[in-house]
């Protein structure tokens, strides 16, 4: 396994408005392709989904070769270090950590080698019966604390067996959200949960097949778009060709968060496009949360497309209020304390002579805790806006997610606590409106039975069983 030189990059957003994305997750199996350069450009495609730390493995039939570091994608990788990456297969995940700390020896691929050979994964989603799980393994016989390096433990326990079995037989028993690919010296392998909480798509290249997270990957990567993988199902992918089984009944209930902010615009989920899914979202949301005013401006880039709808819907112009620095995210240069005073300016600017004297709809995502949306309204009033209208594209977010978002904790959520008017008030808004979680879900066009909506309603698909969840439910048992 190889180590970058060990830089961390440094979140800049002292507001940390976001909800943090999962991970994202590529594999290509392609003699005869540069797999390695496909799994960078795959996963440069799919950098949004985690901006934590970066890393590929490889093999040409006979030997896994690892590299992973801390930082983006484009940090990571280099020619010379793609250069030396070579085979006939890879897999690569972009990381945000859900369990276990930010940490090199937690960034994936994880590599686990016995004496029947080698095998590594990636994994997008967050498992609920680590600690469970965990016990199975001897006492100090992994070193990272992530549920990813339990499962890859688990599935390399036993190399007497073809790997596909053992994984047919453990998968039902692993409980949560998991979008896999891992591999072993000459075959890789796919498996979503029973729940299909995250994406995961099969996709065709001239001499080979790709895994992505998202459709957006096969398209940068020149492959065609066969299927998502089904939940439940386990692919194993080799010179036969794909290989489907079945490992536990279907029981479909993804992620609606990833139509409102996760997936990229340009991503097809269940058949439908995710940016015409925002701007249908920002339609309803002017029927449902219609307002007098001058401009309809959105929070770059994610709140977008939902601007765009509620334009449209309420006969509103639409306009550019605010721009984005979008290279601001990390950086390797720590903050000093003034430019941290700075807060959300660091990311976002207002265009004065666009909304001076207007009266705004702002349009944003979602509201986590609060922090950002009550410095745009400030930001924006002091730049002359007349009158600020919050409109927000997801209904209030009030539970945690265990699936995979690393969103707050439920007291630090603002709307676990406090009302919609309670919420406006703390923003400083004139009205915020959120849409209905009846209306969000009608736009994925999906039914209601088939999505976990739990951040918003506290119902969850997966029961919690094991009190031992969190983040550092591994690091917490050290
Ligand atoms: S709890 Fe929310 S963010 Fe988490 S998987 Fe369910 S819908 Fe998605």
């Amino acid at each position: 396994m190889l180590k970058g030189d060990g830089r961390l990059g440094h979140d800049l957003d002292p507001q940390d408005r976001a909800p943090k994305d999962a991970c994202g997750v590529f594999g290509v199996w392609a003699p005869g392709e540069d797999v390695s350069k496909l799994t960078y450009y795959g996963l440069y495609a799919l950098q949004h989904r985690g901006q934590e730390s970066a890393g590929i493995a490889v093999s040409e039939g006979s030997r896994i070769l690892v590299y992973k570091d801390m930082g983006l994608v484009a940090q990571v990788f280099d020619e010379s270090i793609l250069g030396t990456l070579r085979g006939h297969l890879a897999i690569g995940h972009c990381r945000y950590s859900t369990t276990g700390s930010s940490v090199w020896e937690n960034a994936q691929p994880t590599l686990s080698s016995t004496d029947g050979g080698g095998l590594a994964l990636a994994h997008n989603g967050n498992l609920i019966n680590t600690a469970h799980l965990a016990e199975r393994l001897a006492p100090g016989s992994i070193r990272a604390t992530t549920d990813t390096e339990v499962l890859t433990a688990l599935l390399a326990q036993d190399s007497s067996r073809p790997v596909e079995d053992v994984a047919a037989e453990l998968l039902p028993e692993v409980k949560g959200a998991y979008s896999l690919v891992w591999m072993n010296e000459t075959t890789l392998f796919a498996a979503r949960d029973p729940q299909g909480i995250r994406p995961l798509v099969l996709g065709r290249l001239e001499r080979g097949w790709v895994v992505a997270s998202e459709t957006a990957a096969l398209d940068i990567v020149g492959a065609s778009f066969i299927r998502e993988i089904e939940p439940g199902e386990l692919l194993t992918i080799d010179e036969r060709g794909v290989r489907s089984r079945r490992f536990a009944p279907a029981e479909p209930k993804g992620c609606l968060f990833e139509y409102v902010y996760l997936a990229r615009p340009d991503t097809t989920i269940a058949g439908r496009g995710v940016q015409s899914t925002r701007v249908e979202v920002g339609r309803v949301l002017a029927r449902e949360h219609p307002v007098d005013a001058d401009l309809v401006i959105p929070t770059p880039e994610s709140g977008t497309p939902a601007a765009i709808g509620y334009a449209e819907q309420s006969g509103i112009p639409y306009g550019q209020g605010l721009v984005k620095n979008s290279y601001v995210g990390r950086t390797f240069i720590q903050p000093s304390q003034t430019i941290r005073q700075l807060g959300i300016r660091l990311k976002l600017n207002p265009l004065r002579e666009v909304i001076e004297g207007k009266r705004l709809v702002v349009v944003d995502d979602s509201i986590v805790r609060g922090n950002t949306q009550r410095a745009i309204v400030k930001m924006l009033r002091e730049a002359g806006a007349t009158e600020v209208h919050v409109r927000i594209s997801s209904p209030p977010v009030a539970w945690p997610c265990f699936y995979g978002i690393d969103f707050a904790t439920r007291a630090e959520l603002i709307a676990g606590s406090l009302s919609v008017e309670q919420i406006r008030s703390s923003l400083g808004a004139d009205s915020l409106g959120y849409i209905s979680l009846e209306g969000l879900t009608r736009a994925t066009t999906l039914p209601a039975d088939r999505l976990c909506r739990a951040c918003f309603t506290g119902e969850y698909p997966i029961p919690i069983e094991d009190d031992r969840v969190g983040k550092f439910v591994l690091e917490a048992q050290r």
